[in-house]
C-alpha cells in the first residue's frame, strides 16, 4: 500500500530525520545503563527514521540481554565452583 503520510490530515507528514551528526548520536542513545537495554528507531545508526531500524535496534537490544545474561550466569557458576575448591594456606 502506498500512501502519502503529508496529505493525512491527522497526521500530517513523517516525524524523525537525521543530522550529520547521527552516527553518534543514535549510538549514544543505543548505549544501556546498568540493566536498561534502550531499542527502537532512532538507535539503529544505518535505518534510522524507519520500520527497518526499529527491527534491527529491537534485535539488537535483544542480543544484548541475552549476552549479559550468558555473562551473569558463567561469573555465577564459576564463583559457585571457586566456592567448592578448598582454600589451601
Ligand atoms: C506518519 C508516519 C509514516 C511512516 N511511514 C513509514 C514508512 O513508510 N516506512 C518506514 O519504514 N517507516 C515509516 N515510519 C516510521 C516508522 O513508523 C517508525 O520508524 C517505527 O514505527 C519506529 O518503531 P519503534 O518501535 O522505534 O517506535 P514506535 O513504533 O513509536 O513504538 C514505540 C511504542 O512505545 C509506546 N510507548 C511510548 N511511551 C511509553 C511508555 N512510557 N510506556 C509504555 N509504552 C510506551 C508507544 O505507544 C509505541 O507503541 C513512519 C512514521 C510515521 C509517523
Amino acid at each position: 500500500m502506498l500512501g502519502d503520510w503529508t496529505a493525512e490530515p491527522f497526521i500530517g507528514g513523517v516525524v524523525s530525520g537525521t543530522g550529520a551528526d547521527h552516527v553518534r548520536l543514535t549510538a549514544m542513545l543505543a548505549q544501556s545503563i546498568g540493566p536498561i537495554h534502550f531499542a527502537g528507531e532512532h538507535t539503529d545508526p544505518v535505518y534510522v527514521t524507519g520500520m527497518e531500524g526499529a527491527l534491527r535496534a529491537g534485535r539488537c537490544a535483544a542480543d544484548e540481554i541475552l549476552e549479559r545474561r550468558r555473562v551473569t550466569e558463567a561469573d555465577r557458576r564459576s564463583r559457585a565452583a571457586r566456592r567448592l575448591i578448598p582454600r589451601t594456606g
